[in-house]
């Protein structure tokens, strides 16, 4: 190798490391504005771009759930969302016994969306639009293998596919429970009620054996 092949090799690998240095810098920028997980938002904010620019933060969809469906976003989740509404399905307990308070299904108790627009309805900005359980998402409940007791212990649990209002839980050969995309409208009662890693929050991780995530896809027809 001659010195200006040396030289530019040099150049190469300088540029290189600049670069990477550059793109590890905005990647960190990103994560600082963004957060590193999607949020999962109230009915009716799912165009996340449309939603950023339109949410005030001002709290009144939160105060308006009668289901305590809804929580706001801290720093840790990217400063740009932070106290901006997300969905939250830990706060009391489904149950299917009784009428409901508001919504679309027979469901009462805390800790899941049961569709009754109130947050919309009092919505002064119009970030959250009209929404429409039986063909939009939320976002889409999401099996966790490792923590779902069915994967486990063959027949060991089926209380989401018992529990889902939508009918969107069935169990496989397997009698391990699989999510129907075209029906999961994100409802949250399927992770409200799932009793796996309930009471282990504190060894580090607040997953259960199904959890709704956010999606930007549309839901299947
Ligand atoms: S639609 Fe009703 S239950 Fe669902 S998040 Fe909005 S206020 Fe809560
Ligand atoms: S009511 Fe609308 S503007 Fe206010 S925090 Fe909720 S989504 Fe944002
Ligand atoms: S699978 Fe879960 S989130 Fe989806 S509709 Fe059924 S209970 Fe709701």
């Amino acid at each position: 190798m001659d010195k200006t092949e040396a030289q530019i090799t040099r150049r190469n690998l300088l540029y290189g490391v600049a670069g990477a240095a550059v793109l590890l810098g905005l990647g960190g920028a990103t994560k600082y504005a963004f957060g590193t997980t999607p949020l999962l938002r109230p009915p009716g904010g799912q165009d996340e771009e449309r939603f950023l620019a339109a949410c005030i933060k001002c709290d009144r969809c939160r105060s308006a759930c009668p289901y305590d469906a809804i929580s706001v976003a801290s720093v840790n989740d990217g400063l740009l969302n932070a106290r901006t509404p997300r969905m939250t399905f830990r706060i009391g307990r489904y149950s299917a016994s009784k009428k409901p308070t508001e919504g679309v299904f027979a469901g009462e108790g805390k800790g899941f969306c049961n569709f009754c627009g109130l947050c919309i309805k009092n919505c002064p900005t119009e970030a959250l639009r009209p929404f429409d359980p039986e063909t939009e998402r939320i976002g889409r409940a999401v099996i966790e293998e490792g923590l779902c007791i069915a994967f486990h212990n063959e027949g060991g649990c089926r209380k989401c596919v018992d529990e889902c209002p939508f009918g969107a839980i069935t169990l496989n050969a397997q009698s391990r429970p699989v999510i129907d995309e075209a029906l999961c409208n994100g409802c949250g009662v399927c992770e409200n009620i799932c009793p796996s890693n309930t009471y282990r929050s504190y060894q580090g991780s607040n997953r259960r054996g199904v959890n709704v995530e956010a999606t930007d896809e549309r839901r299947p027809q």
